[in-house]
Order: C-alpha cells, then structure tokens, then sequence
C-alpha cells in the first residue's frame, strides 16, 4: 500500500466542488479534544454563521457529522412518529427519497409528484395537505437532478396555513441561491458542506426553528436515530452549563468547515449569491452560442446547477471521458430518467468563476467538435467576452 494521491480535476459537476486551499489548510491543523475550550469556542462560531447563511436567527443550528442525506434523515427522523401524515414533494431523485426516509419512520406519506424539470406545483401540494390533518410537510428547494429551483416561501406558507411544519432541503441551495429560513417561517432546513459553501464533503448543516424543537420533544415515542436524535445532539453543542460526550465530532473537519464559512462571510452572502447568478448567466450565453440548450426555461433554473440537453446524436460517455481525459474536468451526467439525456453542470462555491465558465466551454465545444457537432469555438468566446469582460 502506498499512500495515495487524487488527480488534480476541476469539478465541475453536481457536487462535491472544488475547495479553498485556505479550507484544505485549515483541516491540516493538529487536531484538539473535541471538549477543548479552543473547540466549543470554534464551535460556537460555527452556529453563529449558519445562523446567519440560513437567515435563522433564532433557530438552532449545528453540522451533524455525515452527509447532506443525514440533515435529510435527521429531519425526518426526529419529526415524524409513525402514523404521522407527511406530504413529500417529489420532481426529481431527492423529494423521492425523502419520502422513502419519511415511510421508514412510520409515516403516512402522500406524495405530490411533478414531472421532472419542473418546480414543485404549489397549488396542488397546499390541496393536499388540506385534504387531511397533516404534520409536515417536506420538499426539495433546489433539485440537483434537474437544476429546477422551487418557490421555497409558498410552500412553507401553505404548510404552516394548515397547521404542519416544513422540512426544507437547501442541500444544492444554501450559498447559492437566497435562501430565508425566518422570513419563510421554515422549520427544518439542511444542507451539504460540499456544494456551493465549497467545503469538502461529510458535513450537513441543519437549522432547528423552536416550533420543531418543540414537536420534537412532545413526541410519544423517540426518535428512530440515536447518532441524529436532535435532543441527545444538543446536549453536545448547546449544553447550558457544560457539555457532555454524544458522539467525537469531526474535528478538522470542522476547521476546514469554519474557514469555508468564513471566507463567505468575509465575500458577503449577497455578493456570493449575485457571483453565482453572474457566472450562470455568463455559462447560459457561452451554452446559447455553442447552440446548446436547457433542460429547464429560464424562470425556474438554478444558477449553480445547470441542466444541459444532450444533442441528438451525441454519446453522453464519450464527451464526459473525453472532458475527464483530455482537461481533467469533472461534469455530471444525467440522473434516473435524465440518464444520458442531459449533462449537469454546476458551478457551486469555488467554481462560480470567470475562469471555470472560460475552460468548462472551452473543453466542451473540443470535445463536441471532435464528436461531430459543429460548435464555433470564436461565437462562444466572444460570447464569454461580451459576458464576462475580456480577460486579462
Ligand atoms: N439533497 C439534494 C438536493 C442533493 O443534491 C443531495 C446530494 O447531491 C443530497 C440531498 C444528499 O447529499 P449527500 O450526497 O451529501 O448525502
């Protein structure tokens, strides 16, 4: 065995993305106890930027340990009892797992389904949470499998009209797009550290509004999760008067969490946000000279998830290998239906830049030239010129 090391990629794909050497350096640090005083002090900053990213000011907010899919479980898990009834979202890959999750928790789940590359239809979800007494409601903000991005604020509005409480996955979301726990009046969001807060992958930020804390701690029965049971999880991270051992958290990867959060304090949640708009609008106009098209119309498209139609004609594979092989670039393909149908593109955190949307069209149109659909290299950079100013 030998130690190991990645090839250098630009990854340019549905997530993870490409991370800060400031980040990566920070997660070199030596490690402290995860009780340190130095720690609970970093921890405490930590709660206090999600706060700020999740705009929830006075909701609870910690990373858990895991993955994206553990703020989607741990949600789940600690707000629904079994015969609880949930409405799930589902126009794409992850509304259909969070329904799954929601009926491994004993829940009734009544799935409101839209075509994929289409929002949530919110006048047929509020129908369904008032056709019958309903405790949640859950739904994707921004579906990675499609680059379609939901009206988060109508949603949450309809659940909490009716009496139930909102999960919100702001996986692909948070630090892309404005996303506004408090002025929603959301109860759960959660999101990933690898996508557009640009951290490396294994931590999932959560927000816990006092409404669910309260729902939590009047249920009948506990949580199904040990690891993520939100009251258990506390007595770590909040612990008035002291803290006791639940789980070792993931020390530098908290580091290099914290520096990532810094870093978009430091740019300005606004102007990261304006960045991923500015870069997705310069992509689309590089993408409409190569005579390429979106998946979704203009209205509904994430900035930071861009769904590109696959030419007739041309092999998925062949032009994602060619990009890996030849530019050592990293695109996503399509996912379920959308297999070998469209190519995601994203441009999250680190990779919303002039310099990635330059080189991702550049390998592109060589890639499809050599696969015999014609792109004029010169239309698409001067559209990049006339959208991104000309490089220096
Ligand atoms: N939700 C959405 C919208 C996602 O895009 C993803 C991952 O891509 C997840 C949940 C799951 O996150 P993870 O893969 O970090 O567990």
């Amino acid at each position: 065995m030998k130690s190991f090391e990645p090839p250098r990629r630009v990854l340019m794909g549905p997530g993870p993305t490409e991370v800060h050497q400031r980040v990566l350096s920070a997660q070199a640090m030596p490690a402290v106890g995860h009780l340190d005083p130095a720690f609970l002090d970093l921890m405490e900053e930590i709660k206090q930027a999600l706060r700020t990213i999740f705009r929830t000011p006075d909701h609870a907010c910690v990373p858990l340990p895991a993955p994206g899919t553990s703020g989607m479980e741990a949600a789940v898990m600690n707000l629904v009892e079994p015969g609880d009834r949930v409405v799930v979202c589902t126009n794409g890959v992850f509304g259909g797992r969070l329904a799954e999750m929601a009926r491994r928790a004993g829940g009734e789940v009544a799935v409101v389904d839209d075509q994929w590359g289409t929002p949530v239809d919110v006048e047929k979800v509020t129908a369904e949470i008032e056709r019958a007494p309903t405790k949640v409601l859950a739904f994707v903000h921004a579906e990675t499998s499609t680059g379609v991005r939901s009206d988060a604020a109508a949603l949450c509005r309809a659940a909490s009209d009716a009496g139930a409480l909102s999960i919100v996955d702001c996986v692909t979301s948070l630090g892309g797009i404005e996303v506004d726990g408090a002025g929603w009046g959301a109860d759960i969001l959660y999101s990933g550290s690898q996508k557009c807060l640009s951290a490396p992958s294994g931590l999932s930020p959560i927000a816990i509004s006092e409404r669910a804390a309260k729902a939590i701690r009047e249920r009948k029965t506990p949580p199904h999760s040990w690891l993520f049971d939100f009251g258990l999880l506390m007595s770590y991270w909040d612990g008035e008067g002291g803290r006791s051992y639940h789980h070792t958290a993931p020390i530098n990867a908290l580091y290099g969490f914290h520096e990532a959060l810094v870093m978009l304090i430091e740019e300005g949640l606004d102007n990261a946000i304006a960045r991923h708009a500015n870069m997705h609008r310069a992509l689309a106009a590089g993408m409409e000279a190569a005579g390429l098209s979106y998946l979704v119309p203009a209205a509904n498209r994430l900035p930071q998830l861009n769904a590109i139609v696959i030419p007739d004609g041309i092999d998925d594979a062949r032009i994602r290998n060619r990009l890996l092989r030849d530019w050592n670039l990293e695109i996503g393909g399509g996912l379920g239906d959308l297999k070998g149908k469209v190519w995601r593109i994203g441009l999250m955190g680190a990779t919303a830049s002039p310099w990635h949307v330059r080189f991702c069209m550049a390998a592109l149109g060589q890639a499809l030239n050599a696969e015999g659909f014609k792109v004029d290299e010169a239309a698409v950079a001067a559209a990049l010129d006339e959208a991104l100013g000309k490089p220096n």
